[in-house]
């Protein structure tokens, strides 16, 4: 695989989804870019073993935003690309999970056609996904859910558009996966329970899902916010509402992540 200069007098800009952790996870596409890159300009959340991957020959810069300490504003990280597309042919945007899920990608893609410079999507798999998966939660299933919503915990300040519809979801999705939700918790269960789904409704969190620390919180929206506490369990983390969350006490043995070293914290 190459990926040759384009025909303008700039580079190129592959956003890359490098998926939630686990090495093996990555795309052939990724992996084949990560060898080719001249330079890969990653976020806090693309894992160690993926960083290891990165040709010898690339230039690495870590863009790493976590919530509250930001190392670059999304403006600098967008010109960061600009100019790293002036001087290399294989620019690599590497991003946790998805580009385009909750990872604004769209933005920095926008950012750049602005510009007139080339830009791709290399799409990852998300961790909204395979952090149930790997704790044993199928996000859907025939008997207990045939809907499920992709929603963010942690909303840019309602300038823009309206906040979270929690009620609509509370009536309208079998099954909820909320991203960045952790530190506003008790606040979500408090919204979706006020529009009537109930305190029994079962709830996880799963933890650096994929990786060899994962973890995962067991609960109920009546029991969650304390355990979260009483637990210290952090960010990052996906919460999963909804009965397909009962499946866990079946599949979680066959995880790909079983092993003794993998800790369950159960309440
Ligand atoms: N683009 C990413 C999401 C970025 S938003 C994706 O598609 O996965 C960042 C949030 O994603 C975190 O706060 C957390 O809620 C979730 N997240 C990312 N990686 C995770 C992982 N390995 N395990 C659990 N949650 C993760």
């Amino acid at each position: 695989m190459s990926y040759p200069l384009t025909q303008t007098r700039f580079g190129k800009v592959y956003l890359v989804g490098a998926g939630p952790g686990d090495p093996g996870l990555l795309t052939l596409k990724a992996k084949g870019l990560l060898d080719h890159a001249d330079v890969v300009i990653h976020d806090a959340l693309v894992s160690p073993p993926i960083l290891a991957m990165i040709s010898d020959q690339a230039q690495i810069i870590d863009a790493g935003k976590r919530r509250g300490r930001h190392s670059m504003t999304q403006a600098d990280i967008t010109q960061l690309l600009i100019d790293q597309a002036k001087t290399h042919a294989v620019v690599v945007r590497l991003k946790g999970g998805d580009p385009f899920v909750f990872g604004r990608g769209g933005e920095e893609m926008m950012g750049l056609m602005e510009l007139g410079i080339a830009v791709e999507v290399v799409p990852g798999i998300t961790a909204g996904i395979a952090a149930p998966a790997y704790a044993g939660i199928p996000v859907t299933h025939r008997d207990y859910s045939s809907s499920v919503t992709f929603v963010t915990g942690h909303e840019s300040k309602g300038k823009y558009r309206p906040q979270v519809n929690w009620s609509a979801l509370a009536q309208g999705s079998e099954t909820i996966v909320i991203y960045m939700g952790v530190h506003n918790l008790s606040h979500i269960v408090s919204e979706l329970t006020a529009a009537g789904l109930s305190m029994e409704t079962p709830i996880a969190l799963v933890r650096w899902g994929t990786r060899p620390d994962q973890e995962e919180l067991i609960g109920s929206l009546s029991t969650i916010v304390q355990q979260v506490e009483k637990q210290q369990f952090e960010a990052p983390a996906i919460a999963i509402i909804g009965r397909v969350v009962n499946l866990y006490e079946t599949l979680a043995s066959a995880s790909p992540m079983h092993s003794p070293h993998w800790a369950t914290i159960q309440a």
